[in-house]
């Protein structure tokens, strides 16, 4: 089904909805092929190859280029491509990452769909891929900014061996960026701060570590508020609780469900992580997440690996 006029159509995902109700409307792949025609398509179907219009093939799920054609599916040149799996899994498997609130493990995704390890794994990263953020807002307000270091023992200064340095960034009330950073060094902290922080920022809120003072360009520097850790915990509205609990989310996410997170695979869960903290009042996660599954150009296998390495 699409639109002749196009206006804009509501589809059954417009409704918050439980588990139960999703099995009853998408409990198959025929309808959850016709949801994503129309999430993909509000205008009527596109010709992917040449975006002229299209015409349905009777009693099929494929479409005709008017002009080249071409014959494809709603699926195709996308995530869902050249996948094995059932489009039913595809959307099981959205729905069980983006409303599990701590993380779900490809190993949990395996024994809830009764698919291979591999396949679990190339799921999770996949629909994390979609997840991620394209060109997020800058923060401003009030920032606190608090650096963590993830699978070793907390030593400022040095991040060696197995141990991960990642830098908070949280706006209050507001969004969180959670970044691997390469080391703990000012300069480093610093440009990561530079491509979050907008020059709306009223105040920055660190605790006394030596790495801030450096860190800060001028224009911020004036902005900054220190809290005093071996002192107190919070001088009336200074203090960095807000993106401590975040850390604590992701320490909790790391050790309770996905047990160890390699440095290498670290990142994209830092992402998956602030995607769904960010997205914690948006009641249609799971819609915006098809959303963006649908419209992202397919990653295969072979790249995922690759940029996974390439990122380590
Ligand atoms: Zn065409």
């Amino acid at each position: 089904m699409f639109f002749l006029h196009g206006d804009a159509m509501k589809t059954p995902l417009d409704e918050c909805m439980n588990l139960v109700e999703l099995t009853e409307q998408f409990g198959s792949d025929d309808k959850c092929r016709a949801v994503l025609e129309q999430l993909r398509w509000a205008k009527g179907p596109v010709c992917p190859r040449c975006e002229s219009k299209a015409t349905k093939i009777a009693n099929r799920f494929q479409y005709d280029c008017d002009s080249c054609h071409y014959q494809f599916s709603v699926t195709a040149g996308t995530i869902f491509h050249d996948s094995h799996l059932s489009l039913w899994k595809w959307f099981l498997a959205t729905y069980l990452i983006t409303e599990s609130r701590k993380g779900m493990s490809s190993n949990q995704l395996k024994r809830m769909l009764k698919v291979t390890y591999k396949t679990a794994w190339y799921l999770t990263h996949r629909i994390r891929a979609a997840m991620l953020e394209v060109a997020p807002e800058p923060l401003d307000g009030t920032v606190e900014i608090d650096e963590t270091y993830v699978a070793g023992r907390k030593r400022r200064w040095r991040a060696k061996g197995d141990v991960s340095v990642v830098i908070g960034i949280r706006q209050r009330n507001g969004d969180l960026r959670l970044i691997r950073a390469k080391d703990a060094k000012s300069k480093t902290v610093r440009e990561i701060i530079n491509a979050n922080v907008g020059g709306e920022v009223e105040v920055i809120l660190t605790d006394e570590s030596a790495i801030y003072p450096y860190a800060l360009d001028e224009m911020l520097k004036s902005k900054h508020k220190t809290i005093n850790h071996t002192r107190e915990y919070a001088h009336g509205d200074v203090h960095t609780n807000t993106v401590e609990s975040a850390f604590s989310l992701l320490k909790r996410g790391i050790v309770g469900t996905w047990h160890k997170v390699s440095a290498k695979h670290l990142p994209a869960y830092l992402d998956e992580m602030c995607f769904r903290f960010n997205n914690r009042k948006n009641q249609f996660l799971f819609r915006d997440t098809l959303i963006k599954l649908i419209l992202s150009p397919n990653l295969e296998y072979k790249q995922l690996t690759a940029k996974i390495q390439d990122a380590a």
